[in-house]
């Protein structure tokens, strides 16, 4: 038996992870915690959604008699890879880990949403745009002949690209950012709602309104801009009390 030489190399020469950015310290999540409280699917579960980052997203689809979903389309420029953090009678099974198309279809994954034994814990992370622009779009389909009846396009790229657009997302110095898929399914839904959403240019069935309500994300776009304004009316007071205070 012979040895080859087992001398480490220098220190100096092995791979070093460098340290974390100050300013994005390293967080842990626990998915099951996080989703037992969210207002919403696709919640963030780490506040870092900048260019480059790794966005895990979570979701907790439950059936119930009054449980409703419909369907949708979405396309993302980036990929996005889907994990089964525990499921019953749906269509993804518990550690079922899917890549997804950049356009895919987007339900509940319940083989019967009615059923309230049905439920799946899922989390699909995207990798944000390290350069250039990143964008996304859903689109809905007609019930009746699957046609397209709304196709909503809009920008998703990331803070801080040159392409990131600060107004959409918030005012700047605000503490929360929108998340650019929440906000872009808010007006996604709201367009799919009216009227002429509804009505299939190519067949004229009118399609039941879109149950918005089971995702969350106009909840969670109120919310966003509600604790925005609620840290502005902090400081203001903040700033008000100390002027009071230096005059007196
Ligand atoms: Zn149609």
């Amino acid at each position: 038996m012979s040895y080859q030489n087992t001398e480490p190399p220098p220190l100096q020469q092995t791979h070093r992870i460098p340290p974390p950015d100050p300013d994005r310290e390293p967080l842990k999540a626990n998915v099951y915690e996080r989703m037992s409280k969210a207002a919403a699917q696709l919640t963030p579960l780490f506040p870092y959604d900048h260019a480059g980052a790794i966005v895990p997203c979570g979701n907790v689809l439950v059936g119930g008699p009054e449980s409703e979903y419909g369907h949708f389309f979405h396309w993302n420029a980036v990929n996005e890879v889907v994990v089964t953090y525990g499921s019953n009678e749906s269509l993804l099974g518990s550690g079922q880990i899917m890549a997804t198309q950049h356009l895919h279809g987007v339900n509940s994954f319940l083989r019967d949403e009615k059923n309230p034994e049905a439920f799946a814990v899922i989390v699909v992370t995207q990798h944000q745009s390290e350069e250039g622009d990143q964008s996304e779009a859903l689109i809905a389909r007609c019930k009746n002949c699957k046609a397209e009846l709304v196709r909503h396009d809009y920008d998703a790229t990331p803070f801080p690209l040159p392409g990131y657009d600060v107004k959409r997302h918030g005012e700047p110095g605000d503490p929360v950012r929108q998340f650019a898929t929440t906000l872009g399914s808010t007006e996604f839904a709201a367009l799919r709602n009216t009227q002429k959403g509804r009505t299939c240019q190519a067949c004229g069935h009118v399609n039941t309104p879109f149950p918005e309500a089971g995702w969350g994300w106009a909840r969670t776009v109120a919310q966003t801009d509600a604790v925005n304004s609620a840290y502005r009316a902090l400081r203001q007071a903040a700033t008000a009390q100390s002027e009071q205070e230096s005059q007196s």
